[in-house]
């Protein structure tokens, strides 16, 4: 609490504690040039509250009285949170009376006594002390008697710093208390803090003597003493002081009042910058342990929005990856086109099987079982056998296509039958897949298998792919023979494991079926390839394979067989090569061709 202060003229005197009506004062906490102010309890609310007397002595000259009534009235008129407020004034048989809150805690000159102010928290104060006077002098009143004894520290409330004593204070337009206070500012006031035309002539003193008081606290708190003369700037005073501070602070203390601040809002605009994190809380002071743990808590912090940040990149990076990715396979490409493409080196494998051959020659091969090994060639994905199954495994980070060929180039035959029970999945989406899927609306990729005739030499990219991608998905006859090219819609697969056949007849008619023995069906109509088929469109005999395009690819019961066809009379070869018409009218690509009328559903176009 404000100790009694050698600035003001200390009078001591002690009361009755029921001298006032409806209030019990309680004990003396300070004196200024008025009177004293006492500790009281308000007994209405039983509520601490702090109550001014007049000195007995002053309360006979009308001038003190009007001034005791004029800091009554001052206080009525201003309701700020930095400024003290007024509960109650009136008068007893021997003084007159001000009720005001009690503000409990120390007076900013005893704030400053203590050693190293931080020049923030000085800006705190500052700046809500201005804003209290800006607000007063919006309101018409002048405080005049700005100094360190004048503030109070209302540590129950977070340390708000509060002006109180407006004794001297004066309205603006109220000429009749200034002038009846001016013969007595001189005593009662405090010379130190007093702007130069207050102390040659109070009436003419405006806002701007405030102005000049709060430079002069405002270098107090700063460098520790009050500037005199022409005085050094605070930073030079304090080094690591904000140089900017100095401008302002001269700003206020300039001795003519038209040079000062024309106002607080002035002052306040050019400080606020200055305390970027302005708030009216004074920060807490925390014990070694509240420090140390606020430093973890940061850390962590710190660290999570690092983390975060690098999730969000990844993710960002990620999605840009697959989108690139996707962008490229949006590119227009059949899945013969994909399983033909340049998969990288094929490697030989041997998996189970069995191998027929006749004249030195091979016939049939079947995959899955069997005492042989026939050779393969894997490229793209790697292939596995499991429980007779070829399976094309899902593996993240590899090519998203393989191929497997039987390595038997010269399986030559007239007629011919490539037939496997070949079934796809599509593991669950990986989170990225999700998230490209939900972010860039892309379709989950489809999973394709398909059944191949091919060129031994993939160089040539000569091919016929049945391709299967799943349940609903029209199955779909695509070629590439050279200058002969062209995909087929079919009917829409049945769920999987499906039983796929291409046979090429003793025509050279290249049938596509679904199913097995009776209930087997041609789904296409049939691609004429014509006689001498394998040289004709393949260049050699080509070599039966199995694609897989995403997901998993299995293939069971794999066979390939060649026949050929005993020679037929002159006659008749020209006759049946006469009659023969080419190809369906496939041409460039991809024309969907309509079905013939006999086989199964109508073929349509694909949507995707
Ligand atoms: P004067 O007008 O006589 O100079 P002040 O208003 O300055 O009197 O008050 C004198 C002292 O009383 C102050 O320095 C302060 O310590 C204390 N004081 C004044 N007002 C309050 C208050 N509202 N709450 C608590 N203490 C106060």
């Amino acid at each position: 609490m404000s100790s009694l202060d050698a600035t003001a003229t200390a009078i001591s005197r002690t009361h009755a504690p029921d001298l006032i009506p409806g209030y019990r004062l309680e004990s003396l906490v300070g004196a200024g040039g008025m009177g004293e102010v006492h500790k009281a309890t308000q007994l209405s609310l039983g509520r601490t509250v702090a109550v001014k007397l007049l000195s007995q002595q002053l309360a006979q000259e009308e001038s003190f009285v009007a001034r005791f009534q004029k800091e009554a009235a001052a206080l009525a008129a201003l309701h700020h949170p930095n400024i003290v407020s007024i509960v109650d004034k009136g008068s007893t048989a021997s003084t007159y009376y001000l009720v005001m809150e009690f503000v409990d805690g120390p007076s900013l000159r005893e704030r400053m006594r203590a050693p190293q102010q931080d020049p923030q928290e000085t800006l705190r104060v500052m700046l809500q002390i201005c804003r209290a006077i800006e607000y007063a002098h919006n309101r018409g009143v002048i405080h005049r008697d700005l100094k360190p004894e004048n503030i109070l520290f209302d540590e129950q409330a977070g340390d708000l710093p509060k002006v109180t004593d407006f004794g001297l204070a004066s309205f603006l337009e109220d000429t009749s208390t200034r002038f009846a206070l001016t013969s007595t500012h001189v005593a009662m006031g405090t010379l130190s803090y007093m702007a130069p035309e207050q102390r040659v002539d109070a009436k003419t003193a405006d806002g701007r003597a405030d102005i000049f008081a709060l430079g002069l606290i405002f270098y107090e708190m700063l460098v520790g003493e009050l500037p005199a003369g022409s005085f050094e700037p605070p930073s030079r005073r304090k080094p690591g002081l904000d140089p900017r501070l100095d401008r302002i602070i001269a700003n206020c203390l300039k001795q003519l009042p038209a040079d000062r601040y024309a106002s607080v809002t002035e002052l306040i605009r050019d400080l606020e910058p200055l305390a970027p994190h302005y708030t009216t809380l004074r920060p807490a002071k925390l014990n070694r342990m509240q420090r140390v743990g606020r430093a973890v808590r940061k850390a962590v912090r710190v660290l999570l929005q690092a983390v975060a940040t690098l999730l969000v990149l990844s993710a960002v990076g990620v999605l840009g990856m697959a989108y690139l990715r996707t962008t490229e396979r949006r590119v227009p490409m059949t899945p013969g086109n994909a399983l033909t493409g340049d998969l990288g080196p094929a490697s030989a494998d041997r998996l189970a099987g069995r191998l027929t051959s006749s004249d030195g020659e091979p016939r049939k091969v079947v995959l899955g079982e069997g005492p042989d090994k026939p050779s393969l060639l894997v490229s793209g994905r790697p292939l596995e056998l499991n429980d007779r199954k070829l399976v094309f495994p899902a593996v993240e980070g590899q090519s998203r296509v393989g191929l497997m060929r039987v390595d038997l180039p010269g399986m030559r035959g007239d007629t011919a039958r490539l037939a496997a029970r070949v079934d796809t999945l599509r593991p669950a989406p990986t989170f990225f897949e999700t998230l490209q899927h939900a972010v860039l609306h892309d379709p989950l990729p489809d999973s394709e298998v398909a059944l191949l005739l091919m060129s031994p030499d993939p160089e040539q990219k000569r091919y016929v792919a049945l391709v299967y991608g799943g349940a609903g998905t029209p199955i779909r006859l695509e070629w590439s023979l050279g200058e002969k090219q062209g995909t087929m819609l079919g009917p829409d697969s049945p769920q999987g494991p499906v039983e796929l056949e291409l046979a090429v007849d003793e025509e050279g008619a290249l049938v596509a079926s679904l199913g097995t023995k009776g209930d087997k069906r041609p789904i296409l109509e049939p691609l004429q390839l014509g006689l001498n088929w394998q040289e004709r469109r393949f260049g050699v005999a080509p070599v039966p394979a199995i694609g897989c395009i995403e997901g998993i690819c299995q293939a069971e019961n794999f066979s390939y067989q060649v026949k050929t066809l005993p020679p037929k009379p002159a006659g008749a070869v020209q006759a049946s090569a006469a009659v023969r018409v080419e190809a369906p009218r496939a041409a460039a690509p991809p024309p969907v061709k309509k079905p013939a009328p006999k086989p199964a559903p109508a073929p349509k176009k694909r949507s995707k």
